[in-house]
């Protein structure tokens, strides 16, 4: 028996992030009771007419350009027929040819570090079916519509993957991209980002794939490991046991931790998909397609190369890559105050720690990038110790207020008053006269122990610079003039 080797592609569904629905007006936000946020559209009546959310196709032409895509700039939605109690037209609206995108692809780090490109095969605009929802008690089913006709984009990839692990890589890289994008929420636990597995094995170095089966509808990154282990290992064991796999669609039983057939698995021409009189053709206009292309962030790949470029440590680097919305909000605040390495070092240390903690996005925490700016500044330019600024930190985050009223209003400005520097200095000086003796000696290095007392003096209120400078005239009288 040869070395088996395992062929896998995704069809992965995101919820486009849109306030209304794919063809009527209803919200897609989550309603409190079921059938409430439905129409005549949504709900399946006959005769009621769709009409396509342009915010829809914006954001599916974002995806496909942001994975290097091409965007069809006419596309057509078709009806894909089949038969489910929570699909009131008995038909999804679906794209088969052509769809909204074409080709692209995602590059993905395998862990013995070399490159590979998992290519995408298209793109398509589709719309989500309702839920069924068994009651338990009752032991019935009922159906619930709120969730028909929420926009999804389908990103369906070539079968490049060869493992469970590059698999869940795949889809946890284009998962942050979506997101960053805002392409989707993206929200696993509400299925905002679910996947559908194909799998088949075949000999290795064999250009023949095998018979392939589909595991629909995961929602855990765990459970697609899971999932295709356990499919890796089913399909082996009939291999090596002289038996067929049979091509179906399976259901994953993440307690049980194993696939169970749902259906023999249907071809394109079972769903006999026609192309939906009720909608016109989907045009991307160039410039639409130009506003998109200008609105798009950085690429992580640029992005990580222009913070390098701007001296950035890896750790403070990867801090605001990976947080969403701090890269914009470290570009705003860089563009008032250019100093990347301190601001880079207070948004790492202070600012995203305490976003985090009051689960705020960079863009809706009180404390504007201006001020944060601010903050920076004032430590620049030593009018405000490290220390201080950590103690008035949870303050600033809290209230959004100016640093430099906040540091007034509780006395922590930097002393650089001389007559009161020149009393701290005396005293320790007084304090110190062995190591006075060795500086006077020719030990200049023991200023630093005597510039430290100075601070411990001020309980960290002088400003060092102007300490050093009050010590040094007192031990260096012939410096003095006259
Ligand atoms: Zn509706």
């Amino acid at each position: 028996m040869p070395n088996l080797e395992p062929v896998i592609g995704l069809e992965v569904h995101a919820q486009l992030n849109t306030r209304t629905k794919l063809f009527c007006a209803c919200p897609t936000s989550p309603a409190e009771e079921p059938n409430t946020y439905i129409c005549e559209v949504c709900a399946g009546h006959p005769g009621a007419l769709p009409r396509l959310n342009d915010k829809a196709v914006e954001l599916a032409t974002k995806a496909i350009v942001a994975l290097g895509g091409q965007v069809n700039a006419y596309s057509l939605f078709s009806r894909k027929n089949y038969f489910y109690p929570d699909l009131p037209n008995g038909f999804q609206t679906s794209q088969l040819d052509p769809p909204v995108g074409s080709g692209g692809g995602l590059r993905l780090t395998l862990p013995t570090g070399t490159e590979k490109y998992i290519r995408l095969n298209r793109i398509h605009l589709e719309d989500d079916a309702g839920k069924c929802v068994h009651d338990e008690k009752r032991d019935r089913t009922l159906v619930d519509l709120n969730r028909a006709g929420t926009p999804l984009i389908e990103i369906v990839t070539e079968p490049d993957l060869s493992s469970s692990r590059e698999a869940v890589d795949f889809l946890k890289k284009l998962r942050n991209l979506l997101v960053r994008l805002e392409v989707t929420r993206g929200r696993l636990e509400e299925g905002e980002f679910r996947c559908d597995v194909n799998i088949s094995l075949k000999p290795q170095g064999s250009p023949t794939l095998g018979v392939r089966t589909e595991i629909k509808n995961l929602n855990s990154f765990r459970f697609v490991g899971q999932a295709i282990d356990y499919e890796i290992r089913r399909q082996t064991g009939l291999y090596e046991s002289g038996q067929a796999v049979e091509q179906q669609t399976l259901h994953f039983d993440h307690l049980k931790a194993e696939t169970r057939p749902l259906r023999s698995k249907e071809e394109a021409h079972d769903y006999r998909y026609f192309p939906q009189p009720d909608l016109p053709p989907v045009r991307v206009s160039p410039e639409l397609l130009a506003t998109v292309e200008k609105s798009l962030p950085l690429s992580l790949e640029a992005l990580t190369s222009h913070y390098q470029s701007l001296g950035l440590k890896a750790e403070v680097m990867e801090n605001i890559i990976n947080h969403h919305g701090a890269p914009t909000y470290f570009e705003e605040t860089l563009k008032i105050f250019p100093d990347p390495k301190r601001l880079g070092t207070l948004m790492t240390e202070l600012f995203l720690p305490a976003c985090r903690q009051a689960g705020l996005e960079p863009g809706q925490a009180l404390l504007r990038p201006a001020h944060l700016a601010k903050l920076a500044q004032l430590l620049a330019e030593g009018q405000l110790g490290k220390r201080a600024a950590y103690e008035i930190f949870p303050d600033l985050f809290a209230s959004g207020s100016n640093p430099e009223t906040l540091i007034q209003a509780k006395g922590l400005a930097l002393v650089s008053d001389s007559a009161a520097l020149s009393d701290w200095a005396r005293a320790v000086v007084a304090a110190h006269p062995a190591e006075v003796a060795k500086y006077q000696a020719g030990q200049k290095k023991i200023l630093s122990f005597l510039v430290g007392q100075v601070m411990r003096q001020s309980h960290g209120a002088a400003d060092p610079q102007k300490a050093t400078q009050a010590l040094e005239a007192l031990l260096n009288p012939t410096d003095q003039p006259g």
